[in-house]
């Protein structure tokens, strides 16, 4: 049976992940942290199984990730912990650098003794996997797609410290031989997103009748990804990727953010009116633009399909119906995590 470790496993993209990954038969070990962030409630379906081992703590914490990789003998690390909001990046950068880059160091350099004391045939199949995102490549004009050789060019403090994590991993790979591979994937949605990302805030938002903000003009682009199409783009070049290799993962599905949002409302009016019968649109409510707000992201996801058949199963009208249907029906996660009630669950109240 395959053994991964997969760190940040509570979080959204990585919970989507080992849902995935546990009912396809994978024995997971799940290291989080637990911040803002990680939600066990989102893992209540695979609390029970015996392929799901869930220790709460940092990546940064070598003496934890050595014990787990010891204890468990995993034939990949899957590395999604970090911290993820840009906004939150801009009030407060330091954690950003602390996980993302002093956490990501501590965790290749584990991986990398862990790896060495493997026998030759383990050693060969070992894989580090680094998941990462399109916003070190910067901002785009009009024109153009990121590929894999786009110079980085990070202007967040979110990007920067990906960035850095980023060419943390290649070094390892250059230097070491570290068996590594990195994905650099658009924005994603889909479900058990933290309500403070743009598709699951403007859906509790509009569904409540609340003003629906939108920075700036609304005319900053970024390319959508459904999330169960970025874990299959994750098993694929786990499986099949070539070591050392970056791969860029993206949706085809430029929109505008306010092209986005006026798509939630219309969807939302559709199933669910309010009570007056307003148009949701009417809610939508420009705000001061994020600081040093990049304007467009568009990503060629060329290498992927060619080199491993991924393409993406949904179109962001199918991906955001599937979506917007999620939240209507689990509307209690939602309310759990807005409360604060979720974070009871480490306690296991
Ligand atoms: P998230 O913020 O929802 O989840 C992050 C998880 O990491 C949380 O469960 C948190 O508790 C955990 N964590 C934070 N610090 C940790 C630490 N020091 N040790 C262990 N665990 C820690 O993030 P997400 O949206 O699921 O993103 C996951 C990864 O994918 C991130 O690396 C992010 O950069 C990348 N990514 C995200 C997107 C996106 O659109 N969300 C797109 C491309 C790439």
């Amino acid at each position: 049976m395959t053994t991964l470790l997969v760190t940040g496993g509570a979080g959204f993209i990585g919970a989507n992940f080992v849902l995935k990954a546990i009912a396809d038969g994978l024995k997971i070990v799940n290291l989080d942290l637990l911040t803002y962030a990680g939600n066990l409630g989102t893992l209540d379906a695979v609390k029970n199984s015996h392929n799901h081992i869930f220790v709460q703590g940092s990546i940064g914490d070598r003496a934890c990730v050595t014990r787990i990789l010891d204890e468990h003998k995993p034939d990949a690390i899957v590395n999604f912990a970090a911290e993820s909001h840009v906004d939150r990046s801009i009030d407060g950068p330091a954690a950003f650098i602390e996980t993302n880059v002093v956490g990501t160091l501590a965790l290749l350099e584990c991986s990398r003794d862990y790896w060495l004391a493997l026998d030759n045939a383990a050693r060969e199949r070992f894989r580090f996997l680094h998941v990462s995102t399109d916003e070190v490549y910067g901002s785009l004009g009009a024109e153009g797609h990121f590929s894999e050789q786009t110079p980085y060019a990070p202007n967040s403090p979110y990007s920067a410290s990906k960035a850095a994590s980023d060419h943390l991993v290649r070094a390892f790979h250059h230097t070491y031989g570290l068996p590594t591979l990195t994905t650099n994937c658009s924005n994603n949605y889909g479900p058990y997103q933290f309500p403070e990302k743009l598709i699951p805030l403007v859906i509790q938002k509009a569904l409540s009748g609340e003003p629906l903000p939108v920075y700036g003009d609304g005319m900053n682009i970024r390319d959508w990804l459904y999330v169960g199409d970025h874990c299959e783009a994750i098993r694929r070049v786990l499986e099949a990727g070539r070591v050392g290799e970056t791969y860029n993962v993206g949706g085809n599905a430029e929109r505008p953010n306010i092209a986005v949002v006026e798509t939630i409302c219309a969807v939302l009016d559709e199933r669910q009116p309010l009570a007056n019968q307003a148009p949701r649109k009417s809610l939508i409510t420009f705000v001061k633009d994020r600081p040093g707000h990049d304007r467009r992201y568009a990503v060629n996801a060329d290498k992927i399909h060619r080199e491993l058949g991924w393409r993406p199963s949904l179109t962001f009208e199918q991906g955001i119906r599937q979506t917007i249907a999620w939240y209507l029906s689990n509307q209690a996660w939602t309310t759990r995590v807005l409360n604060g009630s979720y974070r009871m669950e480490r306690l296991g109240l």
